[in-house]
């Protein structure tokens, strides 16, 4: 072995749901919107003029900053945005997760805090869900450096009631308490509210799905003002120019149509709530789901063989291998009503 090795910041990386090459598959493994972004997002994009691309893009991106504040009835200096909320959350562990003492988060959780926090050596503990895979709000009541967790949760969907929220944060306010909402508007209620209330509470959201634009890489967090210029002092300690020019242009557009969004956001609802009637008649067991996938299991089936027999006929959905205790779930997006059909369709002659 090399000297060197011993220097080197060894990492377990964290794994991205597959983006597969094949044609004409039904994608239903990575939580993506199955419809396009709002109009506004492609006249946007034709009006990109080349020559911008010369310089640097804005470094606050503060068009984008300013349309999520007047979206949200915040100030901007309330707003941080980034390269998806994936690069948010990464800066808010670097940011505020400096204690000595561990962050807590859900032991069946999204699976890059871990990584996050082993990466950056953040001493972390899991609390486990219960039964019904939802949080024990009493497990956050003990000493720690910071507490996360995403509502609804993922990879389960469950959905924890405001009041619970606040409860934790009522027991975490000498640490910093980041609510990570990326699918919040399909049909739960956020702890944004909270942000003027505590002065220690971070909300993240994302583009990425209830907007679908995930191929854009636009995230958010807001939160008082005061940590919202801390997490820009570790930004432009890192890299200034986080968010590039089309990103900024294109991501403005898509928060100002506010009927698109509500639109599309009750159509994935709708096929939703439809899709879980189906799946329980053919036998599927879940926890209801506020998100917009469902994480079923069957008594008779093994999850690992349906989710190779559904790639065999084109159909992905996504299967963890760890940690053990959900083995014998499947993740499953909500698509179009055609996809689903055609999933449901499957999934009847299957059993
Ligand atoms: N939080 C949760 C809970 C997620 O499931 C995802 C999607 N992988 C993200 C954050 C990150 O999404 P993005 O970086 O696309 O905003």
């Amino acid at each position: 072995m090399s000297k060197w090795e011993k220097n080197v910041r060894k990492v377990v990386p964290y794994t991205p749901g597959e983006q597969p090459k094949i044609k004409n598959i039904i994608k239903l493994n990575t939580n993506e919107n199955p419809y396009p972004p709002a109009p506004g997002v492609l006249d946007a994009l034709k009006k990109i003029d080349i020559d911008s691309l010369k310089l640097y893009p804005d470094p606050s991106a503060q068009n984008l900053v300013d349309a999520l504040a007047e979206f949200y009835g915040l100030r901007s200096n309330q707003v941080f945005v980034g390269v998806g909320s994936d690069d948010v959350l990464a800066m808010l562990f670097l940011t505020f997760f400096n204690s000595e003492k561990p962050i807590l988060f859900p032991d069946i959780t999204y699976s890059f805090y871990d990584v996050w926090a082993d990466m950056l050596r953040i001493p972390y503990e899991v609390q486990p869900l219960d039964e019904n895979l939802h949080m024990k709000k009493e497990d956050y009541y003990k000493e720690n450096g910071g507490v996360i967790f995403p509502n609804p949760n993922a990879p389960t969907g469950v959905l924890q009631e405001l009041s619970d929220i606040e409860d934790i944060v009522k027991h975490n306010q000498d640490v910093i308490v980041i609510i990570d909402e990326a699918y919040i508007d399909f049909g739960g209620k956020s702890a944004l509210s909270l942000i003027e209330k505590y002065d220690n509470v971070v909300i993240v959201q994302t583009f990425s799905k209830s907007r679908s634009m995930a191929g854009m890489r636009i995230g958010y967090a807001m939160a008082n003002e005061k940590l919202i210029k801390y997490l820009n002092d570790v930004k432009y300690s890192f890299n200034s120019y986080t968010m590039n020019t089309t990103a900024i242009a294109l991501g403005v557009p898509a928060v100002k149509d506010r009927e698109y969004f509500e639109k599309t956001v009750r159509k994935v609802i709708t096929t939703r709530e439809r899709v879980k009637k189906e799946l329980k008649e053919l036998g599927f067991v879940f926890e209801d789901s506020m998100s917009n996938f469902l994480f079923v299991t069957h008594k008779e089936l093994s999850m690992e063989k349906l989710f190779m027999d559904l790639r065999k006929e084109g159909i992905i959905v996504r299967h963890f291998d760890k940690p053990e205790r959900i083995r014998e779930y499947l993740r499953i997006t909500i698509g179009t009503d055609e996809q689903m059909d055609t999933l449901i369709g499957f999934l009847k002659q299957y059993l």
